[in-house]
């Protein structure tokens, strides 16, 4: 393989990504303004108050970062979608932003990321590294909040992963057993909400 400054590497497997490109060409030479994709609120409304965009289109609040990014995934756009409509329709609110992330299928192994997979400054990471098993696992703290996570290999963590980023719960003692062993999230999140008289 040849890189662009010319120098080659040798690879078994070359993997390719080139992202994704908001098609904003029908809104062009309008009022409706664009950046990375058509520009919008937290209610979903354009430059143009009376029209709303919604899905890969649009740049909407992103739930991690409260900053506006476009993000190209199917739960992000009938969020947005719901949303705009709710708004149009006169009975919405402001959107609280969309969880980036994206759960992959590579030949049977399973891979995921969610929100802030990369951690944030003053942070901390627990990590969980077993390749015999192709299992790796990744938490990322603020504070004892858990704000974003990735993993190969596991599956059956995913949604619960999901839902102690998005209900931003305290995980107070949780933390530092989930340092020592990622791997109890089933558990960490039980105990969390228990706790809290939700389950
Ligand atoms: C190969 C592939 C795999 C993907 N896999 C996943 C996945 O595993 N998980 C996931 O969450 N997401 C996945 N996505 C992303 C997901 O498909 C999109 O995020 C989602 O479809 C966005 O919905 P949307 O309604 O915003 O846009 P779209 O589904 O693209 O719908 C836009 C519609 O508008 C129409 N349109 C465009 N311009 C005009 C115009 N000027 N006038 C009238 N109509 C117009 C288009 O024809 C299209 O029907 C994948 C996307 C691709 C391409």
């Amino acid at each position: 393989m040849t890189l662009s400054d010319g120098s080659k590497l040798s690879a078994a497997l070359v993997i390719t990504a080139t992202g994704v490109k908001a098609n904003t060409d029908l809104v062009e030479g309008s009022d409706i303004n664009t950046d990375q994709g058509i520009l919008v609120n937290r209610r979903m409304q354009t430059s143009n108050p009376d029209i709303y965009a919604a899905g890969d289109v649009a740049q909407g609040v992103d739930f991690s970062t409260g900053n506006f990014e476009v993000q190209a995934i199917q739960p992000t756009a009938t969020d947005h979608g719901r949303i705009a409509a709710l708004n149009m329709a006169g009975q919405g609110d402001e959107h609280h932003g969309t969880l980036n992330m994206n759960v992959l299928d590579t030949v049977g192994l399973v891979s995921c990321s969610f929100g802030l997979w990369m951690g944030v400054d003053g942070g901390e990471s627990a990590e969980l590294y077993n390749p015999d098993e192709f299992q790796y696992i990744n938490l990322q703290f603020d504070g004892d909040h858990l704000v974003g996570a990735s993993s190969v290999g596991k599956t059956q963590h995913v949604g619960v992963l999901r839902g102690l980023i998005e209900s931003k719960i305290h995980l107070g003692e949780w933390k530092a057993r989930l340092m020592q062993d990622p791997t109890a999230i089933m558990e960490a999140y039980v105990g969390c909400t228990q706790e809290l008289g939700y389950a």
